[in-house]
């Protein structure tokens, strides 16, 4: 943490802006999920398709076809698999990549479900390779062959599961295999949300919590929100907390501004750690490029959260972008951060805000 003295700020180790929660805010959460589509703010083009989807499984009597939603955590991908196995009119069984260990684990939940439930396997990519192998026959032809014995008297059974949607979800599509990918019948990326969007999921949740809070306040606040509905809900509770105690128990502009600047996220939404990333490719790495790696051992984070939570807003609104050699900041993170830029750096390329994808 030495290095980080002479940057001026405080390590933050509860981060309020991260988009991963949690047990507490899960439960917590579970109030404020949308059930039906209809509910469901924004992310249109996912939400036309599966009205089409599901209006046509329903009416040919079918089980939906297996579903992959991928994006950054916090947009929904778990309330979306709820609105399914609602709209269904199903049940769901909720698990995660690295909850499922071995065969066995999934062998039971496969074995559990019933006829067109859906299935919710969350961060999918961590799934162990013999897990997948078995899901490939359980998606593709509703079976799943047991192996039984060693050697020469080893035999299989084939057993056959009820039809079932697998709903997966993971922020990284890139890593699932090809042949796990090509079973999915649906594959819908989710996108982040505007502020108008995000406003109006902050106006419901203060309706469900029966919190007092006025269009500027709402707008404030989904603009200092990420594009992250979780992000937003997170920050509506807190700012409630400055109102209830500093104010009079509403929520308006003047005390969400003044509750944000308390728990330091600045106009953008960005609290210490994302100025913290800009500022170490801006001041170690001459502004970039730097591999994520190195950046994430710079910072003391890990590389994956950095990839998955963080960059993702920072990507979106032009302050990095991705080069083939690395990360680099732009000049939009510079004048955000009030530093000048060197002469050099202009010249290196530093300057434009999407000079290529993909590492
Ligand atoms: P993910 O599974 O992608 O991490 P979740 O589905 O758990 O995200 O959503 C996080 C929180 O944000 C939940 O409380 C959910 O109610 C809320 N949320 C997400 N998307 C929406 C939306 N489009 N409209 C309203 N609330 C939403």
């Amino acid at each position: 943490m030495a290095i980080y003295e002479d940057f001026g700020e405080e390590f933050v180790a509860d981060r309020l802006t991260s988009a991963e929660q949690n047990e507490e805010e899960a439960a917590a959460e579970i109030s404020l999920r949308p059930e039906r589509l209809e509910e469901f703010t924004g992310q249109q083009t996912v939400k036309e398709q599966l009205r089409v989807a599901i209006d046509a499984a329903k009416m040919r009597g079918e089980a939906l076809e297996h579903v992959l939603l991928f994006g950054p955590p916090g947009l929904g991908k778990t309330t979306l698999s709820q609105i399914i196995a609602n709209e269904m009119g199903t049940n769901i069984q909720i698990t995660s990549g690295p909850a499922i260990e071995k065969q066995g684990d999934l062998l039971a939940l496969l074995t559990n479900l019933g006829q067109g439930d859906v299935l919710f396997i969350d961060e999918i990519h961590r799934l162990p390779k013999t897990v997948v192998e078995m899901l490939y026959s359980a998606m593709e032809d509703k079976v799943i062959d047991i192996f039984i014995g060693k050697g020469p008297s080893a035999r299989s059974i084939r057993m056959p599961l009820k039809s079932f949607t697998l709903v997966g979800a993971t922020t990284r599509a890139g890593q699932l295999t090809q042949p796990l990918r090509a079973r999915f019948g649906h594959i819908m990326r989710l996108e982040l949300y505007t502020p108008d969007e995000l406003s109006l999921i902050i106006k419901r949740s203060a309706d469900i919590l029966g919190i007092e809070i006025d269009e500027e306040g709402a707008y404030e606040l989904a603009s200092r929100s990420r594009g992250t509905p979780r992000i937003a809900n997170r920050l509506l509770k807190r700012v409630r907390d400055y109102a209830q105690i500093e104010g009079d128990g509403k929520i308006d502009l003047g005390i969400t501004r003044y509750a944000l600047e308390k728990l330091d996220i600045d106009r953008l939404g960005l609290d210490s750690i994302d100025r913290r990333m800009l500022t170490t490719i801006i001041k170690f790495y001459g502004g970039g490029p730097v591999g994520m790696e190195t950046l994430a051992a710079t910072i003391g984070e890990e590389a994956i959260t950095l990839e998955d939570v963080y960059e993702p807003y920072l990507l979106q609104i032009g302050f990095i972008s991705r080069t083939p050699r690395g990360r680099c900041c732009t000049y939009l993170a510079y004048d955000h951060l009030g530093i000048p830029m060197a002469k050099e750096e202009k010249k290196s390329g530093q300057v434009t805000a999407f000079d290529g994808e993909d590492q």
